[in-house]
C-alpha cells in the first residue's frame, strides 16, 4: 500500500469536524452474545509459519508452498475454500501467477461480511536506509502475514462457535507489487492487484456483502490504528462500530479517535467497484508513516507483538458475534 500526502493540518481542521468518530455512537452489544476469546498465541504462530516459507513473493516457491498451506489450513478449519488463480502483468511487466484464497463460513446466508488481507510480500525492500537492500524481497511479517495470522485464528474460531452471519475470509494475492512512488509515472493501481481483479471477478456471481473489514499491517508493537480517510469516506459507520467495539473493549490505545490519511490498498477496489464499504485497519499517521519497518529488511518476527495481534483480532470477533 501506498500512502497519498494531504495538506495536513487545514485539511485536518476541515475533514476532521466531518470525520471525527461521533462520540457516543453506540456499539450494539447483543445481550447473551458470547464471544470467543481470541488466541493471541495461536495468532503469533500463524504469522511466524507464513515468515517461515520465507518472501511469498507472487510466484515465488516459497508463495506456491504458503498458499498451499493456507487453504489447507482453512480447510481443516471447516471453511468451504474456494481459489481464484489468473495470470496477470506487473507494471514493470513481471508475470504475476495471482492466487486469492477464499474461506467461506455459514454459506446458507446472504447476510454476509468480508474479513480480508494480502498474503503476499513485497519483492523490494526499497524503503530500506540502506540502498544494498533495495533489490532484496521482504520477510513482511508485519506487512502481509500478520493480518493474515489474525484472520486465520479467527477461521478457527468460526469452526468452534458459528456466528448468525455469514462470512467469508479473502486472502488477497500481489498487493504489495506496485510501483515505489518516488518513480516518475507513479500509479495507484500498479498495487493491490489481487482485490482489482476479485472486484471485477467476485468468487460467487452477484456477491454481495453488508461490509468488509481489512486488516494490512496489525502486528507492531503499540501500532495506532488511525481512521484512514478512504475507509471514512466510504464506510463512515462501520468504522465507527469498530472503533467503538475496540474502546469498549479496552483497546482504545490501539484504536485512536484520530483521522490518519489516504491510504492505497485493498479495500479500495471493494468499496470503489465491488460497492461492498469496506474499512482498512492499517496503522498510519503523518509522524510515524506506516513504521521504520515498512517495506525494509527489518519487517521479520522482531515487530510481531501478540498484544496488538490480540485488539485487531479481539475487537473484530465482538463485531462478527454482535453481527444480526
Ligand atoms: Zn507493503
Amino acid at each position: 500500500m501506498e500512502a497519498k500526502r494531504v495538506i495536513p493540518f487545514l485539511l485536518c481542521l476541515l475533514t476532521l469536524s466531518c470525520c471525527t468518530p461521533k462520540k457516543g455512537a453506540v456499539v450494539v452489544e447483543q445481550p447473551n452474545v458470547s464471544v470467543p476469546a481470541f488466541d493471541a498465541d495461536s495468532a503469533y504462530d500463524y504469522v511466524s509459519a507464513q515468515v517461515a516459507f520465507g518472501p511469498r513473493v507472487t510466484g515465488s516457491e516459497a508463495h506456491k508452498v504458503c498458499g498451499d498451506w493456507l487453504v489447507a489450513k482453512l480447510k481443516s478449519f471447516g471453511a468451504e475454500v474456494t481459489e481464484q488463480t489468473a495470470d496477470l502483468k506487473a507494471y514493470n511487466g513481471d508475470r504475476l501467477p495471482m492466487r486469492n484464497i477464499i474461506g467461506s463460513y455459514n454459506t446458507a446466508t446472504n447476510k454476509r461480511v468480508v474479513l480480508c488481507s494480502h498474503w503476499d510480500s513485497r519483492p523490494w525492500a526499497d524503503n530500506d536506509p540502506d540502498v544494498k537492500n533495495h533489490r532484496t524481497p521482504i520477510d513482511g511479517a508485519n506487512d502481509g502475514a500478520s493480518g493474515v495470522g489474525v484472520l486465520m485464528e479467527i477461521a478457527r474460531q468460526l469452526q468452534r462457535q458459528q456466528p448468525t452471519i455469514g462470512v467469508d475470509i479473502i486472502f488477497f494475492d500481489a498487493e504489495d507489487y506496485g510501483m515505489h512512488s518516488d518513480e516518475l509515472d507513479y500509479a495507484d493501481n500498479s498495487w493491490c492487484l489481487g482485490s482489482q481483479y476479485w472486484a471485477r471477478h467476485p468468487h460467487k456471481a452477484d456477491y454481495m456483502a453488508r461490509f468488509g473489514i481489512l486488516l494490512d499491517m496489525v502486528g507492531a508493537p503499540g501500532a495506532r490504528f488511525c481512521q484512514e480517510r478512504y475507509s471514512r469516506r466510504y464506510a463512515g459507520s462501520i468504522v465507527d462500530k469498530v472503533w467503538q467495539t475496540a474502546h469498549t473493549l479496552g483497546f482504545g490505545s490501539y484504536f485512536p479517535l484520530t483521522a490518519g490519511n489516504y491510504v492505497t490498498d485493498d479495500h479500495l477496489p471493494l468499496n470503489e467497484k465491488g460497492r461492498i464499504p469496506t474499512i482498512d485497519i492499517i496503522p498510519y499517521d503523518d509522524a510515524y508513516g506506516f513504521g521504520e519497518h515498512w517495506h525494509t529488511v527489518k519487517d521479520n518476527m522482531e515487530w510481531i507483538d501478540r498484544a496488538t495481534l490480540r485488539a485487531a483480532g479481539q475487537t473484530v470477533l465482538h463485531v462478527i458475534y454482535n453481527e444480526k
